[in-house]
Parts: C-alpha cells; structure tokens; sequence
C-alpha cells in the first residue's frame, strides 16, 4: 500500500482518447452484494457509503466499493471537455491499494438517478440508482495517479469512462451552490501512461 505523495503522479490530468495507449484489459463494473447506501455531509462534498460495499475487478485484482462522492466541476477533462459533474467510486483491495472508477454527467432538464447521490442526506439512494449511475460497457481512460484529495495518496488505479450520463439540473444547483467549486485544478502530466479502450 503507498502513503506517499508523488508529485509526478498527481491527478487530475487532462485526458484525451486520441493520446492514450489502446489497452487490452476492460475494467468490470459489476458490482455484487449490494443492498443500501448511506449518505452523509461532508465538508466538502456528500458521501454516499455503501453497506456492504459492491465489488469491482480490476486487471484481476477484487476491490471493494468503500464510498461515493462527486466533484462540480468536473476534475478530469476528456478531450478538453470538462463536465458539469464527476462521481468517483473509491474502491480499496485486501492489500490496501486504491481503485477510483470516475464517472462524468452533464446536466439537463430532467431528474436522474445520480441526482439522489448528491441530494441533502435524508433520502439515501437506492440500490438501483447505484446500479444506474455506471455506464456499464462504456469505453474508458486508464492511468495509474494520486488522490485528488488530501492526502493525495499516490499509485491510485483510475478508471474514467467516457460515455456520459446526465445529471439533473435542478439536484446540481443545489449541490453546486451547498459544495461548488470542490474539484481539484488540472495537475501537469508527467509520468502518466494513459490507456484507453
Ligand atoms: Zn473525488
């Protein structure tokens, strides 16, 4: 398991789907066990706690879903493109390393499930919101880079798909004007290998 900081491993990072390495190995993005969530008031942000975590597989290592979050506006770009909202699913291994599958929405007129997941705790998510706020067989950028929140732990497995999911106007507002901005600023890429498919 990595403490460190490395500043040659930050993140966010600018992503493009033209620039990145194809990879071979898809990320699975089915979750088990599943059965409700629990949000609470962060600081900075609302943080959906699943209970019992889900299970992701990635490149054959097990993670477990530990918690979900969100950032206004988004913190990473795919293709210069920054969205209104980004979701990031933090997963951690027996052996304690780090997996956060990121999620993008843009807003629109209408009312969505993720919309739940960024709402005042009072009315926690379902199960199915949860199962509809992954974009199950979508593309996505891989790269291995840092927390983007203290203490910006390094060697975190990141996933970011590219296809996205709209977010309710409304349900972002609010969320925007409660925690907005809290994503962090773009960081130099550097080391970063990225692949993509
Ligand atoms: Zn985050």
């Amino acid at each position: 398991m990595s403490t460190g900081y490395d500043e040659l491993m930050q993140s966010p990072i600018a992503l493009s789907t033209q620039a990145a390495t194809p990879h071979t190995s898809h990320a699975s993005t089915s979750y088990h066990h599943m059965s409700t969530v629990v949000l609470t008031d962060g600081e900075t942000t609302v943080r959906a706690v699943p209970q019992p975590g889900g299970i992701v597989d990635v490149d054959r290592t097990q993670y477990v879903l530990k918690e979900i979050h969100c950032h206004t506006p988004s913190e990473h770009t795919v293709n210069g493109h920054q969205a209104d909202l980004e979701a990031h699913f933090v997963h951690t291994s027996a052996e304690g390393a780090i997996a956060v599958l990121a999620v993008m929405f843009d807003a629109d007129d209408g009312r969505h499930p993720v919309d739940a997941f960024i709402a005042p705790p009072g009315s926690p998510p379902t199960t199915e919101q949860l199962d509809k706020i992954v974009p199950k067989g979508s593309k996505a950028l891989r790269y291995v880079g840092s927390l983007t929140t203290k203490p910006y732990t390094d060697e975190v497995e990141w996933v970011v798909f590219t296809e996205k999911l709209p977010v309710g106007r409304q349900a972002l507002d609010a969320f925007a004007a409660r925690y907005g901005p809290n994503n962090r600023e773009l960081q130099q890429v550097t080391q970063h290998q990225v692949t993509y498919g």
